[in-house]
């Protein structure tokens, strides 16, 4: 007998297949081949959340729906950081001098934030910010690291901060529970080149996004009681004012 499955990749994006209701792993592999679907190579099918295993035939229903996922994403190319899907944002007001320690300092923009674990740094168990110059930071592709602005060295990241300008985060979270990819927020083209309209969304193609916003002398940090969640892809984009 033959079905039809939905297979499920780590963008979220869904293919379905016809195969036989007994399939073993390889038979997924070459019915998504067949139809020009690009599989990596080192790769991992979940069947109701668990591992399929290369040389077992398994029974497959119609509809079932399958997790196809980059098994390199799951070694080391995930991240852990403050879940800033959640929310909420907490403003805070910036400080104008920061007691010429020289590590303290904000910019308009995307700020990393972590603490120094380098103790020949002055900022030793400090707390420490990044600046970041660019309007996109992909936080995954850096494997959520920062570097310490004392002593250039790589330290974990542990939250963002924006200020002075309008800002997006978008991504994909891993969510445990279920073992499922979620996408959130969205990516917003060319946000650096956009109008920003005065209720805080921009409009593209008809469609529109919104957008935040940080207020004045403010900052908004995310604080660390959203606790933390893993994310495959986890990117901030700003426009600033
Ligand atoms: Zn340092």
């Amino acid at each position: 007998m033959v079905v039809t499955i939905n297979v499920i990749d780590d963008n979220c994006d869904k293919y379905q297949i016809e195969i036989n209701n007994k399939a073993t792993f390889d038979d997924i592999i070459l019915a998504l081949l067949d139809k020009n679907i690009e599989v990596p190579d080192d790769v991992m099918l979940l069947k109701d959340a668990s591992k399929m295993e290369i040389d077992k035939t398994y029974t497959f229903s119609n509809n079932e729906r399958i997790i196809l996922r980059n098994a390199a994403y799951l070694e080391g190319y995930t991240i852990q950081f403050n879940d800033v899907t959640k929310k909420r944002v907490q403003q805070l007001k910036v400080r104008k001098t920061n007691n010429g320690c020289g590590y303290r300092y904000v910019t308009p923009g995307i700020n990393l934030y972590g603490v120094c674990t380098c103790n020949n740094c002055k900022a030793f168990n400090k707390e420490v910010i990044e600046m970041i110059k660019d309007t996109e930071l992909d936080l995954t592709k850096r494997k959520g690291t920062m570097e310490c602005p004392m002593c250039k060295s790589k330290i974990e990241c542990q939250t963002v901060g924006f200020y002075k300008c309008y800002y997006n985060i978008y991504g994909l979270k891993y969510d445990e529970e279920n073992d499922e990819n979620e996408k959130f927020g969205k990516k917003i083209p060319n946000f650096n080149s956009i109008t920003v309209n005065t209720d805080d969304t921009v409009l593209i193609n008809g469609e529109k996004y919104k957008v935040e916003k940080t207020y004045g002398e403010t900052l908004s940090k995310f604080e660390e009681t959203n606790g933390n969640a893993t994310f495959i892809k986890l990117i901030f984009q700003v426009k600033r004012f």
